[in-house]
């Protein structure tokens, strides 16, 4: 689906009022046009008959034609896509880079830093039942067009699996680019993650402005899942192995004025309460079956302190 041009938006707007499209600028303001709520509700209803994930309070804030074009471009979803895997790179034991290439891979060229991805995995059971979307944070870059995947491989479930089976050739429909979570700039940035956003990490990272101070603390399996981790930023990265049990949290961390948080439910959850920040951005990745390939198992806790 994408979302209406300016233009079909002024023409919208213009047939409901009974009015010239060309009396509908880009900055004014549509309830003062005579746009009332009744109206509102029927383009409200009409672009989510279109697909459009869109809410009467979210157009109704900000009433003018520019406004709402960036409003419903941002909650279109667009089209799935067929990708084929170029590469698939062990990058530790535990993780694997799948790189997508080819076809229309450039729908995903707006994909931001710390952005994902659905993997729409076929079927398992062979006789064509329903795709299993599964979220994975996603790297696009331009030359060559492509884009990259890092997943946790595991047998728990469908994503894990198609990790562990993916090849060059394999072929799967993408949905997104979804975008991240708006984490405020700035100066000092305190971070948590486990494996599964650990490769978002990787990705914000990349980004960041040089100068900018980062603690993470990166919760894995165990030693053979760290990872060098490239960024312009000032990174100093407390690296934790769950060893089977539990990860012992670093004895302290510097304070900030912001911290993110992404992983399983349980590790964000004490990470949340834990980190000396301000404010916390908090992205709950997954559920807690298993902590992890060798982890603790459903409803067991790690033996965390809090710093
Ligand atoms: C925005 C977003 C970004 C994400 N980015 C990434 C990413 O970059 N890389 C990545 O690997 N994951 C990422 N995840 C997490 C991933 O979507 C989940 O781990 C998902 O559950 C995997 O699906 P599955 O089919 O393997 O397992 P499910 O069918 O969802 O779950 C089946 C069982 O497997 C367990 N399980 C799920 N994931 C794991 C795991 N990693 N290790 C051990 N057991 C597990 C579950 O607890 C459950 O018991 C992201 C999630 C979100 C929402």
């Amino acid at each position: 689906m994408t979302a209406p041009s300016g233009g079909e938006l002024r023409a919208s707007i213009a047939e409901l009022l009974d009015a010239a499209p060309s009396e509908i600028t880009d900055g004014a303001d549509l309830l003062d046009l005579g746009l009332d709520s009744i109206r509102l509700m029927t383009l409200v209803q009409r672009w989510r008959d279109q697909g459009i994930e869109i809410d009467f309070e979210s157009l109704a804030e900000c009433p003018t034609v520019e406004n709402w074009e960036r409003v419903l471009a941002a909650r279109a979803k667009p089209e799935p896509v067929l990708l084929t895997v170029r590469r698939v790179e062990e990058l530790t034991p535990r993780t694997v880079r799948v790189t997508f290439g080819g076809g229309r891979v450039d729908a995903f060229a707006a994909a931001e830093p710390g952005g994902s991805v659905t993997l729409l995995l076929p079927a398992e059971d062979g006789i064509g039942g329903d795709e299993q979307p599964r979220r994975y944070a996603a790297r696009y870059c331009a030359e060559p067009a492509e884009l990259d995947v890092e997943m946790v491989v595991h047998d728990a479930g469908p994503g894990g699996r198609w990790a562990g089976r993916a090849r060059p050739g394999t072929q799967v429909r993408v949905g997104g680019p979804h975008p991240a979570a708006a984490v405020p700039a700035a100066a000092q940035l305190l971070v948590a993650v486990d494996e599964t956003g650990l490769p978002a990490l990787a990705h914000r990272l990349e980004a960041l402005a040089a100068g900018t101070r980062v603690d993470a603390v990166v919760e894995v399996p165990d030693a053979a899942e760290e990872r060098d981790l490239a960024t312009p930023a000032d990174l100093r990265v407390h690296w934790l192995h769950r060893n089977n049990g539990a990860a012992i949290p670093p004895a302290a961390l510097p304070t900030a004025d912001v911290a993110w948080v992404a992983g399983a439910a349980t590790f964000t959850a004490k990470w949340q309460a834990a980190l000396p920040a301000a404010r916390c951005v908090t992205e709950t990745y997954r559920t807690d079956g298993a902590n992890g390939p060798d982890g603790p198992g459903e409803g067991q806790e790690s033996h965390f302190q809090a710093l």
